[in-house]
């Protein structure tokens, strides 16, 4: 039994427990798996026990209302079982096909009220888009250059046909950061979109002595941008060297006075070719491949102009199982660039001294 030898009752309960049947007693035995149809897995056991995972899309923020609803769904189709992936994928885990076309046609009753489109798609499987993961926006978090939510609305719009459908040559990743602290994966996504900081932070000299730790601010910078000052009044603050700042608002988690958003500034970058996977090539980091694009709220038409761009250009010439970054490493970097219509500049070469996989490591890149 796992749970025997638990001591403890503080913190979340053993995962044991939250295990369908089929799966606790399958547990170490799942001989292979496959993917019967966009959104639909069965894992096969040695034992000859089936599970199917029926995945629907899932948004980051989710109502009590809307949880109520997914609970409820799986009461009555999942024997009371639901879980979410690390990409917010919503999945039921089921142990028969009768369950499993159940269950797909009581999600397809459940629209939105407004605009009517489905609240539970299911999709997000193989060969196709996966569900956006994305990072707090302007809901949550101080730093954002750009709201994260909006923007992969907008986006999956836009992807939509790809969520539901396997029609890409591989799987297609895309992450979504709205700074570059990063807490959304966009490092190595095939396709990710990131907010950023363009200007240093501006400095509340009146406020800044009176709520922050004037030494920690300092230390707070991974650049040394930043040194104690003294206001013409005397007033205790701080310097910030603008040629060191790199905008990342480490400063501004610190000290509130030394505050870094701004309208004209911030703008969405736009990476693409990296992957977590270790399958046919090495795991690799992301490139920066459009240095700016406008913040343009809350539908984003350039972000989502610019993914299309890059994604139907890989959908036409990508061999099967190509993801996108081994598509751009076979065809070489300066075809990709043109085969998605994108310029190339010098402000794309990644000068990091320990990045040993950028344009500038090629010799064999012309532009
Ligand atoms: Fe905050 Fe940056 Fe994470 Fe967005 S990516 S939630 S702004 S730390
Ligand atoms: Fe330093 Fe980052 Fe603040 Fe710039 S934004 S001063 S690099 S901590």
């Amino acid at each position: 039994n796992h749970m025997e030898g638990r001591v403890t009752d503080i913190g979340p309960r053993h995962y044991w427990q939250f295990f369908p049947p089929v799966i606790q007693n399958n547990y170490g035995k799942w001989a292979y798996h496959e993917i019967l149809e966009p959104g639909v897995l069965v894992h096969v056991s040695e034992t000859g026990d089936k599970a199917f995972t029926v995945r629907c899309g899932g948004m980051r923020f989710m109502t009590v209302e809307f949880l109520r609803e997914l609970c409820d769904i799986a009461d009555r189709f999942a024997d009371g079982y639901v879980r979410f992936t690390t990409r917010n994928n919503i999945e039921f885990i089921v142990d028969s096909l009768e369950k499993v076309e159940a269950l797909k046609a009581e999600l397809a009753k459940h629209t939105f009220a407004i605009g009517g489109s489905l609240k539970f798609p299911v999709g997000g499987t193989g060969a196709g888009v996966t569900n956006i993961v994305h990072t707090q926006g302007f809901i949550h978090c101080h730093t954002a250059a750009v709201d994260a939510s909006s923007m992969v609305k907008a986006l999956m719009d836009g992807l939509f046909e790809h969520f539901t459908s396997m029609d890409l040559p591989a799987q297609v990743r895309v992450s979504m950061a709205c700074c570059l602290n990063m807490c959304g994966a966009v490092h190595c996504s095939d396709i990710a979109l990131l907010g950023y900081h363009r200007k240093p932070p501006a400095i509340d000299h009146e406020v800044l002595h009176k709520i922050c730790e004037i030494p920690l601010a300092i230390a707070s910078c991974p650049t040394a941008a930043i040194s104690p000052g003294k206001t013409e009044d005397g007033l205790k603050t701080v310097k910030i060297k603008v040629e060191r700042c790199m905008f990342c608002g480490n400063c501004y988690t610190m000290c509130p006075a030394l505050p870094l958003a701004d309208g004209q500034g911030d703008c969405v970058v736009m990476m693409a070719g990296g992957k977590v996977s270790n399958r046919i090539s090495p795991p690799t980091f992301s490139k920066v491949i459009i240095p700016y694009l406008p913040n343009n709220h809350p539908r984003f038409p350039e972000v989502v102009e610019a993914t299309k761009q890059v994604l139907n250009a890989y959908a036409a010439d990508a061999r099967k199982y190509e993801r996108i970054g081994d598509w751009a490493a076979r065809i070489g970097w300066e075809k990709f660039f043109e085969k998605c219509n994108l310029p190339f500049t010098e402000h794309l070469i990644d000068d990091y001294r320990l990045a040993y996989d950028t344009y500038r490591t090629s010799t064999q890149f012309k532009y």
